[in-house]
């Protein structure tokens, strides 16, 4: 078996060249980070659950033409996706105030919004990923004014999208954070949906208990990180094998 070459090592995920120019194979890592990595642990299992899970909602997504990288999963914690040249702009979309807008406006937790409000932040560790404006993406040339009106209207799309998805399973979407690449064809360039989506990226409460099923129970140390987002995949009706993964601590290799 040959070594793949790592391409990049994130936090949670680690990309190698895939098997055809234009694909890379990203790999699901079971470490959580929180706070910019001041807090780290190992949660066995979590990349199997996110690459199943993301998996599931990028091929959802696929059907209703929302173009994304996702290619096919591979394996336990490998998807085959294309290589794009990523934005660095994480856009997060919030329905109900949690989080950093719930501390930064003074509005409780909880709070449904009055209507979805899309944010950028600027993809930058050293600087905690500051939050910036429309007026900071085009000036800086991290995206133009065109690109920046997919991204609004692919995100509020995701948003209807999974909010109904999630709904239908008794799960409430609070927020959720996705990122976007370019992907160039000939002289034309366009831009599709990248990274994952995954309880390591969205808010998801049960819609009746508003139990937390996401990080905020690692952020927050609430325990069950594992369990909750075991019970996101059961709800949608993925990762019926999930007990194996958890009893028998796979860690899956790069192939
Ligand atoms: N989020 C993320 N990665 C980040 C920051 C935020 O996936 O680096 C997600 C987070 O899980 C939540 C949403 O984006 O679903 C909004 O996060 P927020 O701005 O409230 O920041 P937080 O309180 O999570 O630091």
């Amino acid at each position: 078996m040959t070594r793949r070459k790592k391409i990049y090592e994130g936090k949670a995920k680690i990309l190698y060249e895939g098997p055809e120019p234009g694909t890379l194979i990203q790999y699901f890592k079971d470490d959580a980070t929180a706070f910019n990595a001041q807090k780290k642990a190992v949660l066995e299992g979590k990349g199997v659950i996110n690459n199943r899970i993301s998996e599931f909602i990028m091929t959802r997504l696929t059907t209703i033409g929302v173009h994304n990288h996702f290619i096919k999963r591979l394996s336990l914690r490998e998807q085959l996706i294309r290589e794009v040249e990523i934005i660095p702009l994480e856009v997060v979309c919030r329905n109900i105030a949690a989080g950093s807008i719930a501390t930064r406006l003074g509005i409780p937790e909880g709070t449904q919004l009055p209507r979805s409000i899309v944010e950028f932040y600027y993809k930058k560790d050293e600087l905690n990923d500051p939050l910036v404006s429309e007026e900071h993406v085009t000036a800086f040339n991290w995206a133009n004014t065109q690109e920046i009106d997919d991204i609004l209207a692919t995100t509020l799309r995701v948003n209807d999208f999974l909010s109904g998805m999630f709904s239908a399973v008794g799960i409430t979407l609070v927020d959720f954070k996705i990122e976007f690449g370019r992907i160039y064809e000939g002289d034309y360039c366009r831009v599709i949906l990248a990274d994952e989506i995954s309880p390591d990226s969205c808010r998801l409460w049960d819609s009746i208990t508003h139990e937390k099923l996401d990080k905020d129970r690692f952020r927050r140390d609430l325990g069950n990180v594992i369990e909750s987002y075991t019970e996101v995949a059961r709800r949608l009706g993925v990762m019926k094998e999930m007990p194996t993964v958890i009893q028998g601590g796979i860690t899956g290799e790069p192939t």
